[in-house]
């Protein structure tokens, strides 16, 4: 049985009590359908859902899917840990980088987009607990990222993007969203043009968005356990 537009409606509407609880617009807040390890046919149903924006974390599961669904007109979003030789793929076949933690890949990412591609979107991933085995980069070098961004020709800066520490602590989960966001208002009050704050995950998305979470990424509770 396709239990994916039951699993889908149970996320719209989470989203929607947990922008209502927090006296935001619904609108305030998109998807991002995480399916990392998910074959494309369910990339496919989703999309007939009305959900366009994807997430994937490993470049060679990624591609594949990439090129079996090129007719359809979604948003792929890379969302996992980038290594130097794999900057010119992503350039030129992902729409949106969320995980973008250090200068040297910015750069790359920058250089190698085509030009006839438009800019690259790009989030830059904080490590907002400081978890030293965990990606993104501190608060300090985000702003000195975020400048260099500015520069870029073919980035479009749009954001942050946070995992906060993984916790059972409520008042925890809610202070870490809540430094991300004032990251993110700094960054604003600094002259940025940025609307994207991506946080929040299966088990945390509605701390997230009273937090101010602009885009929610969500896997496991749309599109169930990981099978490839
Ligand atoms: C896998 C992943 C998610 C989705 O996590 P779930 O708990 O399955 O919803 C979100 N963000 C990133 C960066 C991920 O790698």
């Amino acid at each position: 049985m396709n239990k994916l537009p039951s699993k889908l409606e149970i996320i719209r509407q989470r989203i929607e009590k947990a922008c209502i609880a927090a006296g935001r617009q619904v609108s305030e807040v998109s998807l991002l359908a995480v399916s990392k390890r998910h074959p494309a046919n369910k990339i496919f149903i989703l999309n007939e859902l009305g959900v366009s924006d994807f997430g994937e974390n490993q470049l060679q599961e990624a591609l594949p899917k990439l090129e079996e669904l090129e007719y359809l007109d979604l948003q792929w979003h890379f969302i996992g840990t980038i290594q130097s030789n794999k900057t010119q793929d992503i350039a030129r076949h992902f729409q949106w980088v969320q995980s973008v933690d250090r200068e040297k890949i910015l750069r790359r990412l920058d250089r190698q987009r085509p030009v006839s591609s438009g800019s690259l979107n790009v989030c830059l991933q904080v490590n907002i607990d400081q978890e030293p085995q965990k990606a993104g980069a501190t608060s300090e070098q985000i702003l000195q990222l975020a400048a260099l961004a500015e520069g870029l020709d073919n980035i479009r800066l749009r954001g942050l993007m946070a995992i906060p520490q993984l916790t059972d602590n409520r008042q925890q989960q809610h202070d870490s969203f809540r430094k991300v966001r004032s990251l993110f208002e700094e960054l604003k009050n600094f002259g940025h043009d940025i609307d994207t704050l991506s946080m929040g995950m299966s088990a945390d998305l509605e701390i997230a968005i009273a937090e101010g979470s602009t885009m929610v990424r969500v896997g496991t509770d749309l599109l169930g356990s990981r099978d490839i």
